[in-house]
C-alpha cells in the first residue's frame, strides 16, 4: 500500500468512527429533544441542552442504564438485536440506521473534501439534516436549538469556503422572506396555517448554506417535490387534503440538490425560459 492510500484509510476510517459515535448522539438527540422542548416551558436551550446530557442512556421500557458495553455505536446494537439487554423490548431499526448513516456522512464529507475544517462543517450540517428530518417527520418540529447553530455553520461555511459572509446572510434573508410571502399569501387564501414558523426559520438555515441565486432553484424543486408527494399520497388515499405534512424534509431536499448539483439552477432557469 502506497503512503499515499494508507492515509487516505486512516483519515475514511476515523471519519467513519467518529461519524458512528455523532450517529448515536443523533439518536439521543432526535429522541430527547421533542420531549425537553415540551417540558422546557420557559426553560429555554440551556435546559434542553441539560436534558440531552443528563440522565446518560436508558432503556426507555424498564429504565435499565446501559452500561458502556451496551452503548457501542452499531456493534452493541447487532451482538443484542436492537433489544434491551434487561428487559428484551426493541429498540426499533432507527437507532442502528442514524448511527450508519452518521458514519456514511462522515465518510462521504472525508472523501470528497479531505482531513479539512470543510469536511468537518459539511458532515456537520448533513448529520444536523439527518436529525432535523427525523424529528420533523416524526414531530412536526424543528427545534431552534439544532437549526440556529446549523445556521451559524452555515455562514461560517460561507466565510471560509462559500461565496463570502454576505452570500450566506443575503440566502437566509431571501429563503425567510419569500416563504413568509408564501405564506401569509396561503393564509389570507385559505384562511388557515399552510406553513409553521419553524419552517421559515428552517428555510433561512438553508439558504445560508446554498447562498442567493441559488434560493429559486432550491424553492421550486421543494415545492415540486412537494407537490408531487402529497398528490401520490392523497391518489393512494394515506393522506388526506388537511392531514398536517412536514415541509423540512423537500426544503431539505431542494437545499441538498442545488448544493450537490452547483450546475442545478442554471439549467432550471434555462428551462423555464428566463
Ligand atoms: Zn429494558
Amino acid at each position: 500500500m502506497s503512503e499515499a492510500a494508507l492515509l487516505t484509510a486512516i483519515v475514511l476510517t476515523f471519519a467513519g468512527l467518529t461519524g458512528l459515535a455523532i450517529g448515536s448522539f443523533l439518536n439521543v438527540l432526535i429522541a430527547r429533544t421533542p420531549r425537553l422542548i415540551d417540558a422546557a416551558d420557559g426553560g429555554g436551550p440551556a435546559y434542553v441542552l441539560r436534558g440531552l446530557a443528563w440522565p446518560p442512556s436508558q432503556c426507555g421500557h424498564c429504565g435499565q442504564r446501559l452500561s458502556w458495553r451496551d452503548n457501542i455505536p452499531a456493534a452493541s446494537w447487532l451482538i443484542l438485536r436492537g433489544r434491551c439487554r434487561n428487559c428484551g423490548t426493541a429498540y426499533g431499526a432507527r437507532y442502528l440506521f442514524v448511527e450508519l448513516a452518521g458514519a456514511a456522512i462522515a465518510i462521504t464529507a472525508a472523501a470528497a473534501f479531505g482531513p479539512t475544517g470543510q469536511a468537518v462543517l459539511i458532515a456537520l450540517f448533513g448529520m444536523g439534516l439527518l436529525a432535523l428530518i427525523l424529528i420533523d417527520l416524526e414531530e412536526q418540529l424543528l427545534p431552534d436549538v439544532i437549526v440556529a447553530p446549523l445556521l451559524a455553520l452555515g455562514l461560517l461555511w460561507q466565510a471560509l469556503y462559500g461565496a463570502g459572509l454576505v452570500d450566506g446572510l443575503l440566502g437566509a434573508a431571501a429563503a425567510f422572506a419569500v416563504l413568509w410571502a408564501i405564506r401569509a399569501a396561503y393564509k389570507l387564501y385559505a384562511g388557515v396555517e399552510g406553513m409553521g414558523f419553524g419552517d421559515l426559520k428552517f428555510a433561512a438555515m438553508l439558504g445560508a448554506w446554498t447562498g442567493l441565486a441559488a434560493i429559486p432553484a432550491a424553492l421550486f424543486i421543494a415545492f415540486a417535490a412537494g407537490a408531487v408527494v402529497s398528490l401520490t399520497l392523497m391518489v393512494l388515499g394515506k393522506m388526506r387534503r388537511d392531514t398536517p405534512a412536514p415541509f423540512g424534509p423537500f426544503l431539505a431536499a431542494g437545499a441538498l440538490a442545488v448544493l450537490a448539483v452547483p450546475a442545478l439552477p442554471a439549467a432550471l432557469a434555462r428551462l423555464s425560459g428566463f
